[in-house]
């Protein structure tokens, strides 16, 4: 995922407040459905952890071992491309741009028969674009997208990886390395089913496209060009499945199988800069509210009012599936969720941080600035607001929104970058469902569930092609997994990886 991913956490255990029984039943059947949104969400609080006993995991927690036959081929392509440092960077001079051009390279090496049939094209240099032409009498309508990119988030070498992080090294069950999740390993394993569907003799009924970004991390324009490529060529994705959810372990409490979290929206984007003006001066003789009082009682005012709460309706459904197999017993509370959707958003404003986030807009002032001198008068003062856009709102509401909260004419609003949240796709399809067989072929025992994201990733730039766009990866990752990423010791479960070529396999079988 991107620059705008919330880190992962993971919740402590819940507070079931008051001792009534139904009330208990009540808020356990919330909690569930809270934590997990949250624990799906982000894990980064538990990496301490999860970096220092990494020597210690245990990689056999996917007993089902679907794929087992592709799994080992598939971690020994993903150690070879994570050994290549295709880590993007705003300032060009930082790249190195002979990493991106050997990883082009090896995977053409690596998958010659999808090099050998599918049309390849590059766009802004270094992103892929593949075409798969299909052999259906109605080959181009009903094409399919499915995404991934291979640039990476830096290694900081003062982290104290177990092993090299561009290593790919390949040892407890586990490919170790930056990428793994993030998302060489999804490009692996998308490459991996296509290649063996190719030397099987298959050929899709109808166009498959596979867009491979290379500047996800930094927000990068390449998945723009190419959704933009398409759009001029008349394609119209019948369904586009990009990185976001996971086939997410020990994501939920009371839920002993995996939850495969299916991404159908996700939150928009906004740095906001607040400017406050006075006459500046010498700091012996203050003037009443100059420039850097106005802007604290601006940012006084955006913490004390925060924005309205909904509850997505896809948050509300996450809850009920999560509940029905969570083995409490609540199912009186959790077939009848819809009745609690007004209790729901209630106690997810107030379960914590990250389940607040799911249902509101939240504003973070990241970065203030006064005056350069300790005893000089700040003439210009300025904060920037980080704001992340929830569903059903935009950047303009936003702003008006802000506005009305600070409630000064002389604070000025300036939006510095900014995207709206992306539509919500649905989860009642004929996509969603060809995605969830996929996710019973591949992972028997997992739950499937819609969630709303908070991060961003690349398919944003798809929504507008495309109504039914998806946000999951057929990876299998428990806590400390998912701790890891965009932090020290990513690593990929070379099971997992076997599991899915499977569900991409499937997923491309079932659509004839
Ligand atoms: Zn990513």
């Amino acid at each position: 995922m991107g620059e705008l991913t919330v880190p992962w956490h993971r919740l402590p255990d819940m507070p079931l407040g008051p001792a009534k029984p139904i009330n208990r039943a009540l808020a356990a059947a919330l909690a569930v459905g809270a934590a997990g949104a949250a624990a799906v969400m982000g894990a980064r609080a538990y990496r301490a952890g999860a970096g220092t006993q990494a020597g210690a995991v245990d990689a056999a927690a996917h007993p089902a071992g679907v794929g087992a036959e592709h799994a080992q081929p598939a971690a020994d392509r993903l150690s070879e491309l994570i050994g290549y440092r295709t880590v993007f960077s705003q300032a060009r001079d930082r790249i190195e741009l002979d990493q991106f051009t050997e990883f082009v390279d090896a995977l053409a090496r690596l998958y010659p028969a999808v090099h050998q049939t599918l049309e390849r094209k590059f766009v802004n240099g270094h992103a892929l674009l593949f075409k798969w032409a299909g052999t259906g009498p109605d080959a181009e309508a009903r094409p399919i997208v499915l995404m991934a990119h291979y640039d990476v988030v830096p290694v900081d070498t003062r982290d104290n990886w177990t092993h090299p992080g561009f290593s790919g090294h390949q040892e407890g069950g586990y490919v170790w390395g930056r990428g793994a999740l993030d998302d060489k390993g999804a490009l692996v394993v998308i490459m991996s089913a296509v290649e063996s569907l190719l030397k099987e003799g298959f050929s899709p009924a109808h166009d498959v496209y596979l867009s491979f970004g290379n500047n996800e991390e930094t927000a990068g324009d390449s998945a723009a060009t190419a959704a933009g490529l398409l759009a001029g060529n008349g394609v119209r994705p019948w369904m586009v499945l990009d990185e976001g959810g996971a086939v997410a372990l020990e994501a939920f409490p009371g839920l002993d199988v995996p939850a495969a979290v299916i991404g159908v929206a996700e939150k928009g984007g906004l740095d906001l800069e607040l400017l406050t003006h006075s006459a500046g001066g010498h700091a012996s003789t203050p003037p009443r509210m100059g420039a850097t009082a106005r802007l604290a009682q601006a940012i006084v005012a955006l913490e004390e009012t925060p924005f309205p709460a909904s509850m997505p309706e896809a948050i509300v459904e996450m809850t009920r599936r999560i509940g029905m197999n969570s083995g409490f017993g609540l199912r009186l509370v959790t077939e009848n969720m819809w009745a609690f959707k007004g209790l729901l958003t209630h106690v997810f404003g107030v379960l914590g941080d990250e389940t607040r986030a799911l249902t509101r807009t939240t504003v973070a002032v990241t970065m203030l600035e006064g005056s350069k001198a300790s005893n000089v008068l700040a003439s210009t003062a300025r904060a920037n607001a980080n704001i992340r856009i929830a569903v059903g709102e935009s950047v303009e509401s936003v702003v008006e929104r802000v506005r009305d909260i600070i409630d000064d004419p002389l604070v000025q609003l300036r939006v510095r970058s900014g995207h709206g949240p992306s539509p919500v796709s649905s989860f009642g399809n004929e996509q969603f469902a060809s995605l969830s067989r996929a996710v019973a072929a591949s992972y028997p025992e997992a739950v499937v569930t819609p969630y709303i994201q908070t991060g961003a990733t690349d398919s944003r730039h798809f929504t507008a092609i495309c109504p039914a766009v998806y946000r999951f990866s057929p990876l299998l990752m428990d806590v400390s997994d998912r701790g890891s990423l965009h932090a020290v010791n990513e690593r990929v479960r070379i099971s997992s990886l076997g599991s899915g070529v499977v569900f991409y396999r499937e997923l491309l079988l079932g659509l004839g």
